[in-house]
């Protein structure tokens, strides 16, 4: 390890006990930069990656909320408002019980970056809760999000900060959070997105992960003269970014072959079909059930179970030619990476945040394959999102196909702004070191600009 990464990573451990994954991110894009920060001093000398590993602002809370028997609950909130030197704080909440500090500081750090690659003005942050919706009423999700917003309203704003969906904070919940804030702050403005049609959402806001995803593997296939067609895929999760990457495929062409959840994973050797998909967004957007159903289903298909913390998941064992890890961080671990390049894996799309370990990224970047970090392949939902907010101040709405075509040329942009900065950095082809190249140096440039604060 270079030196000054070395030391870096020191302090940020000592200052930041406990939270891996935010080393994990932290290390990574300090990596990427050696020879950036060779090249400009300036950087060096105004702290600037220091000044961005420290949250501008971190808000935790109590959220007290009552079930349906009349039980008292107590869970905790979180804001981080990691960095807004290009335009207001943005990023998704995601409740879900692994929900803590460390974990929402690596989201917030990689947003930070992944917002700077849309080239729209969004600055970076993340929040949540450890409250775990599995399993509730909606009028327990109700009083929950109308409890957490009842204190998350006093930091947020659509000029200041404006979050979004993320894990376990869908439509319903977005509109129990919108609800609150105009009840509270008697205003109804585009601080949050994600919202529904009818109420200043966007078209396409719900598909832009997913199909961004996409769209970011077939720019990747283009630079070998390939495409999606025909292509065997591994998708992971079954969630909202799930859901969409498998439309898109199935609309390129491509045949996804598995899904999964927290329980475990289907693996289908015909093929997810338009019908099929369609069975997948009942149970899991309206039936609220568990993927295992999915085999009961269609007979042709299997349901293996699976646990993170096992020493491999098996669902990367199949043969495929692309892999999109759409459900949760570290999913991918250095001995899965290896069966996937064993088996001829040449495109990895990940619509998850972070959802290969360190030592497996290092092998699909050694390995040369087409290897798309998150925070360059999953910028499409936050792209709509910034696209949600320009048509909420104009209070006016893009039809899908201007939606759509305004995105694809956001993930194209995104995908040659990491080739070209990979490229000046001596990098070739390292999509990992482009994105963290191309989106530290807008966000420090704006630093410099506006001095030491
Ligand atoms: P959803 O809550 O809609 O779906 C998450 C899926 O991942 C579910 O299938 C869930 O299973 C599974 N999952 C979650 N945690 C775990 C876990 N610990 N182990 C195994 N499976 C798990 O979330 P999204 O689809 O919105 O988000 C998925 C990923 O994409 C996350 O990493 C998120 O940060 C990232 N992302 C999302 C964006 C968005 O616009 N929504 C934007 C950019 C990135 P189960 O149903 O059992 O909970």
């Amino acid at each position: 390890m270079n030196n000054h990464v070395a030391a870096l990573m020191e302090d940020v451990t000592a200052k930041n006990p406990a939270e891996p994954e935010f080393h994990q991110a932290v290390k990574e894009v300090a990596e990427s930069l050696v020879s950036v920060l060779d090249r400009h001093p300036e950087y060096r000398s105004a702290r600037i990656l220091e000044r961005m590993i420290e949250p501008e602002r971190v808000v935790m809370f109590r959220v007290p909320w009552v079930d349906d028997q009349g039980s008292v609950h107590v869970n905790r909130g979180f804001r981080i408002e990691m960095n807004s030197a290009i335009g207001p704080y943005k990023g998704g909440l995601r409740f879900h019980p692994s929900v803590n500090l460390g974990i929402l500081k690596f989201l917030a750090f990689e947003q930070v970056f992944k917002n700077s690659l849309t080239t729209l003005p969004m600055g970076g942050g993340k929040g949540g809760s450890d409250f775990n919706p599995k399993g509730r009423s909606d009028q327990e999700v109700m009083r929950f999000c109308q409890s957490f917003m009842t204190e998350l309203q006093r930091h947020i704003g659509p000029n200041t900060d404006v979050p979004a969906g993320d894990i376990g904070v869908g439509g319903r919940e977005i509109g129990y959070l919108f609800g609150q804030y105009k009840r509270v702050v008697n205003e109804f403005t585009g601080v949050l997105t994600g919202k529904g049609i009818h109420w200043g959402g966007s078209l396409i806001r719900p598909e832009a992960t997913g199909y961004g995803v996409v769209y970011f593997a077939k720019e990747m296939l283009a630079t070998r003269g390939d495409s999606l067609k025909g292509k065997k895929c591994l998708v992971s999760g079954s969630g909202n970014v799930a859901q969409y990457a498998v439309e898109k495929l199935i609309e390129l062409g491509a045949k996804a072959i598995t899904l999964s959840d927290s329980s475990g994973y289907i693996h289908d050797p015909d093929g997810i079909d338009a019908e099929k998909l369609a069975f997948v967004m009942d149970l899991k957007n309206k039936r609220r059930g568990r993927i295992r159903e999915y085999a009961e289903k269609f007979p042709a298909s299997t349901f293996t179970e699976t646990d993170l913390s096992k020493d491999h998941n098996p669902l990367w064992s199949h043969p495929a030619d692309c892999a999109f890890p759409c459900a949760t961080q570290n999913e991918i671990n250095a001995k899965d990476a290896a069966t996937m390049l064993a088996n001829k894996v040449f495109v990895v799309s990940e619509g998850a945040n972070m959802p290969t370990s360190a030592e497996g990224v290092e092998r699909f970047v050694a390995a040369k394959i087409l290897y798309g970090p998150g925070k360059a392949a999953n910028a499409g939902g936050v792209a709509v999102s910034g696209l949600e907010m320009a048509q909420n101040s104009m209070r006016y709405s893009w039809h899908r196909e201007e939606v759509d075509q305004r995105l694809q040329v956001i993930m194209a942009d995104i995908h040659s702004a990491c080739l070209e900065a990979a490229e000046r950095f001596d990098a070739p082809g390292n999509y990992v070191d482009g994105a963290n190249i191309a989106g530290f140096m807008k966000v420090a440039d704006s630093m410099l600009d506006q001095g030491i604060v």
